[in-house]
């Protein structure tokens, strides 16, 4: 096996979303874009369709696709990135819902596909992507009198709970919609844990399901192993790695393991990473290159087989920390070389 092993707990993610919805209290849809956050769409999915979830975002309609041929026909599927130029066929064949977002789609939609359901965003201050309240005004008429599934916004900062654009913007997605009798969504997971005011009767969570911050009781999902490829003994004053940046202060013992930058290990981490064995922490030194990284595992007993990156006593969030990045972005950069096995 030369190649880390990438540990999928389906089981986990399903648990994340139950514990999420009943948070919510209300209907939980899961995004499961970006190939599931990385995670492989096709088992993530049916996972979540057999527990029970009927409705899934997505960004793109082509990611719809590959998520209507991993489901079959029956849940409902919500494009994001809504009705673009060209989507038509794809959207008609896969039986997909696009979240129309400026007046320019609807107008494509409602004259190319006027039989194919459609939801619709509005803006509340994020700026990306919807009506704003001028459009808003101008074409709700015209829009809800042909049915819309759903109105959505989206919040810009409801992974801090006390920041003053979180209730502007409820504020704002209410002033839009109440009274308009179309179900509404407002949340992800950071606006779930926001509490009821902010629910509505759909709910959107993404990182939640996927063991990510802010949904800091999820149940970890993801595990990583890297083989250890070969170790050498160095003495006082010898180098490793690329660009000679890091020298044995001491006489020393480096495991080169099997992942790099190429794996989604970002050569950010250089000189900030650390693996593990078992609780005993291994710093890794020198830069991180494509395909490997150089472990100081002196202080260890013996040599082990594999050394753990993500596992109990690192999860995407501390490992984005050590990267300067966070937990999403650890999760969609894993790349596809790893061995994947799927739990649960
Ligand atoms: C990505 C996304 C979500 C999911 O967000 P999380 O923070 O991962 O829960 C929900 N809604 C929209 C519009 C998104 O773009």
């Amino acid at each position: 096996m030369g190649t880390g092993r990438l540990s999928i707990d389906l089981s986990a993610i399903v648990s994340n979303w139950k514990a999420l919805a009943s948070l919510a209290r209300t209907e939980a849809a899961p995004v499961v874009k970006a190939d599931a956050y990385g995670l492989g769409v096709g088992p993530v999915a049916r996972a979540l369709a057999e527990a029970g979830a009927r409705r899934f975002f997505v960004a793109y309609a082509e990611e719809g696709f590959a998520l209507r041929r991993a489901l079959g026909p029956g849940p409902e599927i919500l494009v994001l990135g809504g009705h673009m130029e060209g989507d038509a066929r794809l959207l008609a064949e896969c039986g997909l819902t696009p979240m129309l977002n400026s007046v320019e789609q609807l107008t494509r939609h409602l004259e190319s596909m006027p039989e194919q359901p459609f939801g619709l965003q509005l803006d509340t201050g994020m700026n990306r992507l919807g009506f704003e309240w001028a459009e808003w005004a101008a074409v709700a008429e015209i829009a809800l009198s042909q049915a819309p599934v759903l109105l959505m916004s989206h919040l810009a900062c409801a992974d801090e709970p006390d920041h003053p654009m979180n209730p502007y913007q409820l504020d704002l997605f209410r002033q839009m919609t109440d009274g308009l009798n179309v179900p509404r969504s407002l949340s992800a997971t950071g606006g779930i844990l926001l509490g009821p005011d902010y629910h509505f009767d759909l709910v959107r969570p993404g990182i939640g399901l996927y063991g990510g911050l802010p949904f800091e009781h999820a149940q970890p999902v993801v595990a990583l192993d890297l083989p250890v490829i070969q170790v050498r003994e160095l003495q006082e004053g010898e180098v490793a790695g690329y660009g000679n940046t890091w020298q044995a202060q001491r006489p020393s013992r480096l495991a080169t393991v099997a992942a790099g930058y190429a794996d989604g290990l970002l050569r950010s981490l250089s000189h900030r990473l650390t693996l593990w064995n078992g609780d005993k922490p291994c710093p890794a030194v020198g830069r991180v290159s494509m395909d490997l990284l150089i472990v100081d595992v002196t202080d260890l007993d013996g040599t082990p087989e594999a050394l753990t990156i993500l596992g109990p006593k690192q999860g995407i969030d501390r490992l984005g920390e050590s990267a300067g990045t966070i937990g999403y972005e650890v999760l969609t950069s894993l790349g596809s070389r790893y061995a994947r096995a799927y739990r649960g």
